[in-house]
């Protein structure tokens, strides 16, 4: 299942050109173009899915397999040991391209990104959550 429209999967279909690093069956890492480190690489699963909500589960497996092999590639070949990995889903949580993926983002000591901040809960808060994210499970 692929779309016409979407820039990941004139990728996988070698209509535009990318920096591939690796590809298996069901995935395919590739350099993203405005890297936050050099190394910043992209693993999508082959097949168009548009985030993690629409993501088979199995599709999800082999993109972690994957993606541990792209972090094990940048330790080993250019010497990181600090990796974020961030997958964006829907609009305001900063997808852009609406091909679900994952990127795995070398990090270098004081490279200038700033990691999230948390807000602590309010009396009470984050029982109900719990509770609330337990029914849906
Ligand atoms: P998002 O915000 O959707 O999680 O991230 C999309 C990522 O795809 C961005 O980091 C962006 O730099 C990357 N990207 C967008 N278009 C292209 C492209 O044509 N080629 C490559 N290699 N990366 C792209
Ligand atoms: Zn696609």
């Amino acid at each position: 299942m692929n779309t016409t429209d979407c820039i990941f999967c004139k990728i996988i279909a070698g209509e535009i050109p990318a920096d591939k690093v690796y590809e298996d069956e069901h995935t395919l890492a590739f350099l993203d173009i405005m890297p936050i480190n050099p190394g910043h690489t992209l693993v999508i699963p082959k097949n168009h899915h548009e985030n993690i909500f629409t993501l088979p589960q199995e599709t999800l497996g082999h993109m972690m397999k994957t993606i541990k092999k792209i972090s094990m590639a940048i330790k080993e070949s250019l010497h990181i040991e600090n990796i974020n990995l961030g997958m964006n889903n829907g609009k305001i949580a900063g997808q852009v391209v609406f091909h679900a993926h994952v990127h795995v983002m070398p990090r270098i000591e004081n490279d200038g990104h700033i990691l999230w901040h948390g807000k602590p809960y309010g009396a009470g808060e984050s029982a109900k959550i719990a509770e609330q994210l337990k029914k849906a499970l």
